[in-house]
């Protein structure tokens, strides 16, 4: 049987087609048209799912942005770039449309849970996740389940405070982990040192070439993630912390460099068994992390 995934971001919507294995058969986008409201949105996704009716399908599993409660299948916050969309249960929607089971996952979290089931954390019950794009979002993977916290809203790593009034972020406060070590923040950096308006491969591609104005804002963008990546140690002692986004992409290039800065700032007994790993399935985890709730949903995984 077959599973229908689909990743609903602030720009484009993905979807796939996948066996029960974690298989992708097919995949496909469209814009998400955020502007035009979740009506509009439901209407297209709707499409995709009516076009894989004739497939023998299991269910719809469904990753998105913004505060979700998994629980349900609920929006319950973010920024509220597609109107309507916070506030609107999903699951609900779904299920009783197509008389299919459903599920829908904050999109950082599927990301993880997607790792732990087919990708860097599969031999790892409990893990942390931390994705490093626009800003940093983080999931907390616990015996195999992701740790949502009361309201659903858990491991939010890139609002940690590490700059006393420093930068102004869109959560409120000053001076969060995401406004230093974003790859957002990198791009910024290395405007306001350099004058250029690169991109994360752009920067990475000049400091290979010896630049060392660049290498020098690349070394303190890492000082800052491994920065916020201690307090984050130091808080959950954790074995495995799965790094993600496009910026891993470097690979022991920036991974090796990570580790060693990180070295530095972890007393002995948090670094002893901790390992630092770049996440393995890159754009697809979203998507394989909500069959993998899916596939828990209906008993077919434990
Ligand atoms: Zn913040």
């Amino acid at each position: 049987m077959k599973v229908i995934g689909i990743d609903i971001g602030g720009t484009a919507v993905k979807f796939a087609l996948l066996t029960e294995m974690g298989e992708i058969l097919e995949t496909g986008e469209f814009p998400t048209e955020a502007g035009k409201g979740v009506e509009n949105l439901f209407n297209n996704i709707c499409k995709v799912i009516d076009g894989y009716l004739s497939e023998d399908v299991l269910g719809i599993a469904v990753s998105g942005t913004g505060q979700i409660d998994g629980t349900v299948g609920k929006v319950i916050g973010g920024n509220p770039i597609i109107p309507g969309w916070i506030g609107t249960n999903l699951v609900e929607k779904l299920e009783s449309k197509y008389k299919l089971p459903a599920v829908l996952e904050n999109d950082v979290n599927c990301a993880a849970l997607g790792e732990k089931w087919l990708g860097a954390g599969k031999d790892d019950k409990d893990f942390l996740c931390l994705t490093i794009g626009t800003g940093i979002g983080g999931g907390i993977v616990l015996d195999g389940d992701i740790f949502r916290g009361k309201t659903c809203v858990a491991g939010e790593f890139g609002h940690i405070q590490i700059e006393k009034n420093g930068e102004q972020c869109l959560c409120g406060k000053k001076g969060c982990y995401e406004r230093y070590a974003s790859a957002t923040a990198l791009v910024k950096m290395v405007e306001e040192k350099t004058g250029k308006k690169l991109n994360g491969k752009e920067i990475f591609e000049l400091e290979k070439t010896g630049d060392l104005e660049i290498k020098s804002v690349v070394d303190s963008w890492i000082d800052y993630f491994t920065d916020g990546l201690s307090t984050i140690a130091y808080i959950f002692n954790p074995t495995l912390v799965v790094v993600g986004g496009g910026v891993t992409k470097q690979g022991d290039y920036l991974l090796d460099r990570i580790k060693k800065s990180l070295d530095g700032k972890l007393g002995e007994n948090y670094k002893k068994n901790l390992e630092i790993k770049f996440a393995e399935l890159g754009n697809n985890a979203g998507i394989l992390g909500a069959e993998y709730l899916l596939l828990k949903k209906i008993g077919k995984l434990k």
